[in-house]
């Protein structure tokens, strides 16, 4: 069973982020502070930011903004873009 903090910060998040797609474009990552990476495995909403290095609370989702990388351990197939609602 959830935790009601867990559902709370579901219903939370869902009123924030509007989801987009689930992978990459043909170009690659669209990255941008107004977008979102939800990692499959703890739920962590991850700013797509270029100019921050950040890793989800599990591990699974990093961002290197040195190297201009960002990908997730499950594959990029798994993770799904949301953007901020304004
Ligand atoms: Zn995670």
């Amino acid at each position: 069973m959830k935790k009601i903090t867990e559902v709370i910060r579901g219903i939370q998040y869902s009123l924030q982020f509007q989801y987009l797609r689930t992978g990459a474009t043909k170009n690659g990552w669209r990255m941008g502070p107004d977008l979102y990476a939800k990692c499959p495995q703890c739920g962590y909403y991850m700013s797509l930011d270029p100019v921050q290095n950040e890793s989800c609370p599990c591990g699974n989702l990093t961002k290197d903004s040195d190297y201009g990388r960002f990908g997730a351990r499950t594959g990029d197939e798994s993770i799904k873009i949301y953007q901020k609602k304004k």
